[in-house]
């Protein structure tokens, strides 16, 4: 990154403007404009046209910004990193997406993502239901080439079509596999569960190189266990991470579009992604937060942790690697 005067331009300090004042931006961070560059960007994609449940995901970007503003952003203790010391985040707003038209709303998500990741910066995007990581793999694959996927999901989020629609939020990762966005044997689901609309669709599933940890092999594996399947799975690639919301229990994420039983806690999650350090992270998502059936930012702030989380690793390998 170019060095701002300084270091980087931090988020608001908490202990001399509360926490519930000031910037509305992601943890309070400087907006892209108030920066000569950037490591990462947190990226707002407020589009949920590709539901088929529930609607109102559209809502997302805001609420995680909204709850985002509870985290003491100076330290990440489990981590051992003070992330926003290390490398220059910021918020980069959300993309002005049409609610009419997927088709072009994928398009203008992959022409503003596309910017925003140019040079390789690291970005993550806020949604949005989970079409929008459609787009977002096209603009990381411009930028990087093909990526390994790592998938967070109650759904695998592979179907062909839904009601003859190509491009929803249950047929993303089909379409990414189709058109040559990811690595093939490579990319992992994690948190699987529920029933199927048939039989044969895990099959399906298969034939595009996934391997899957349900979310019952999560209590087989561990947490140890199931972080190293995905590192094992992934190794050196450049790495998509894609954290849909409803991969935990609807007691620990209630605000989503299509929650399912028995899923992971918040806890799990988070250990989960704090053993990822060694990831080649080039960008990601954390999709799927409804807040219209949230309460109290339950989901919300579980979101924002995610997402801290995430800043955090890439600030983590930028440290280590002396950069
Ligand atoms: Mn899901
Ligand atoms: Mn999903």
């Amino acid at each position: 990154m170019t060095e701002q005067r300084g270091g980087p331009i931090g988020p608001v300090n908490g202990t001399t403007v509360p926490r519930f004042a000031g910037a509305h931006t992601f943890a309070r961070l400087p907006e892209i404009a108030q920066v000569g560059d950037y490591d990462v960007a947190v990226l707002g994609v407020p589009f949920d046209a590709g539901t088929s449940y529930r609607p109102g995901a559209r809502f997302g970007p805001m609420a995680v910004r909204q709850a985002s503003r509870h985290l003491r952003p100076g330290h990440h203790v489990e981590l051992g990193v003070s992330p926003f010391e290390e490398i220059q985040v910021v918020d980069a707003g959300d993309v002005p997406v049409t609610p009419f038209s997927i088709d072009e709303a994928l398009a203008q998500i992959t022409g503003h993502a596309g910017e925003v990741v140019a040079g390789g910066r690291a970005t993550l995007a806020i949604g949005g239901d989970h079409t929008i990581a459609l787009p977002m793999l096209r603009a990381m694959a411009r930028e990087h080439g093909p990526v390994a996927l790592v998938h967070f999901d109650a759904h695998l989020d592979t179907w062909d079509t839904y009601f003859n629609a190509p491009t929803t939020h249950g047929t993303v990762f089909r379409r990414a596999f189709e058109e040559g966005l990811l690595i093939e044997d490579h990319s992992i689901h994690v948190g699987i569960r529920g029933p199927l609309y048939q039989r044969g669709d895990l099959d399906d599933d298969k034939r595009f190189g996934f391997r899957t940890i349900r979310a019952d092999d999560v209590d087989v594996l561990g947490i140890p266990g199931t972080t190293q399947a995905i590192v094992e799975r992934v190794d050196s690639l450049p790495v998509y991470l894609s954290v849909d919301i409803d991969v935990l229990d609807p007691a620990f994420a209630p605000g989503t579009g299509t929650p399912e039983a028995g899923g992971l806690s918040s806890r799990e999650l988070l250990r989960v992604l704090r053993g990822l350090t060694g990831l080649n992270l080039v960008g990601g998502d954390v999709v799927e937060v409804a807040p219209a059936y949230d309460h109290g930012e339950i989901t919300s702030i579980a979101a924002a942790t995610v997402l801290f989380d995430l800043i955090t690793l890439l600030a983590r390998a930028k440290h280590r690697s002396g950069g």
